[in-house]
């Protein structure tokens, strides 16, 4: 490889709002996430959405949405 013009390709961890974390290869120094293989529905099977600690959960206090989703259960 060409030295200089490649970024640093590296191990790096991800944290996701659940709390889960996990490592993986990216250019950035961390990533955070929203939602991943921990708590999102498709894999858990549960039909609540993880919202805690994300853009959805912000929403839903800023509106005073808090129990939207308890509600359509
Ligand atoms: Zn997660």
């Amino acid at each position: 490889m060409k030295a200089g013009i490649h970024p640093n390709y590296k191990m790096v961890q991800v944290t996701c709002a659940c709390g889960n974390t996990f490592e993986t290869g990216s250019v950035k120094k961390e990533i955070r996430v929203e939602t991943c293989s921990e708590c999102h529905p498709f894999y858990t099977g549960r039909q609540k959405f993880a919202e805690a600690g994300g853009r959805v959960d912000r929403f839903n206090k800023k509106y005073g949405l808090k129990d939207l989703n308890a509600q359509q259960q």
